[in-house]
């Protein structure tokens, strides 16, 4: 792995997932490298040869540069992170999520997490002190043998429904991204997330080309196609309804 410590020229960004929002990244590069990333694409600004998941890119400066950006800021939400995961294993060295976190804390900034990483834990001091927040955990599947395939660095599916759980019943407000919908038993992953998340978000997978190899050698291709996507986004949302989960198809 290689580390490099930046300093960056800014670091909120306006979002092109959503309106009025803000990306913040404190790192370029993800541990978890899994093998569906949409986020690979920053390679092409940084020159970086390694693959995926093989160099971090450390913004020494963020929490510097958030305190000066904010000045300036529209009252956005604050998205923690669009290309990164801002609790990788990187982050118990350098706390740049924890430092930026404090300072949005201070001006009561609204946050949404996205994470895979129950390290979000070591922050619920400052989480629940927020007036306007949420903290949402990529679960693409039930099977952590799937998950393995695909998501090969990241904390397993159990690690990570614990996690949704304390954050849950600390009142902090939890929902689930089930995207990339991977090869699953909608039945079994609503059951295990039904009372711990107050919404879900549901997508399919954005970029095949990226993993048909992949999913040709486990012999998983019907599991690639529009069908499939549609069939189980829907199944989902059935069951989901049938526990008042409020649930977002994106697609
Ligand atoms: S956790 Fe997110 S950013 Fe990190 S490798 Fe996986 S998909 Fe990419």
């Amino acid at each position: 792995m290689k580390i490099k410590e930046i300093n960056a020229k800014k670091i909120l960004t306006i979002s092109r997932i959503s309106e009025q929002m803000y990306s913040l990244n404190p790192y370029i590069g993800c541990q978890h490298s899994c093998k569906y990333c949409y986020a690979t694409f920053m390679k092409r600004f940084t020159n970086h040869k390694e693959n995926w998941g093989n160099f971090i890119d450390v913004k020494i400066n963020s929490p510097y540069l958030l305190k000066e950006e904010l000045q300036k800021a529209k009252r956005w939400e604050v998205m923690l992170s669009s290309v990164t995961d801002p609790y990788q294993s990187i982050e118990r060295k350098y706390a740049l999520t924890r430092e930026c976190l404090e300072i949005l804390l201070k001006y009561q900034f609204p946050v949404s997490i996205l994470t895979k990483s129950p390290l979000v834990l070591r922050d619920i001091d400052l989480l629940i002190r927020f007036e306007n927040l949420e903290v949402g955990f990529t679960i693409t599947t039930d099977d952590d043998e799937i998950k393995k395939i695909f998501e090969p660095f990241s904390p397993s599916i159990y690690e990570r429904i614990k996690a949704l759980e304390i954050l849950h019943r600390r009142g902090i407000r939890t929902y689930a991204f089930i995207g990339p919908i991977l090869p699953l038993n909608p039945e079994n992953l609503v059951k295990k997330l039904r009372k711990i998340v107050d919404f879900v978000y549901i997508d399919r997978m954005n970029y095949p080309k990226k993993v048909i190899n992949l999913y040709r050698k486990h012999g998983l291709e019907s599991y690639l196609n529009e069908d499939y996507f549609y069939k189980m986004g829907h199944e989902l949302k059935k069951f989901f309804n049938l526990e008042q989960v409020e649930v977002k198809i994106l697609f």
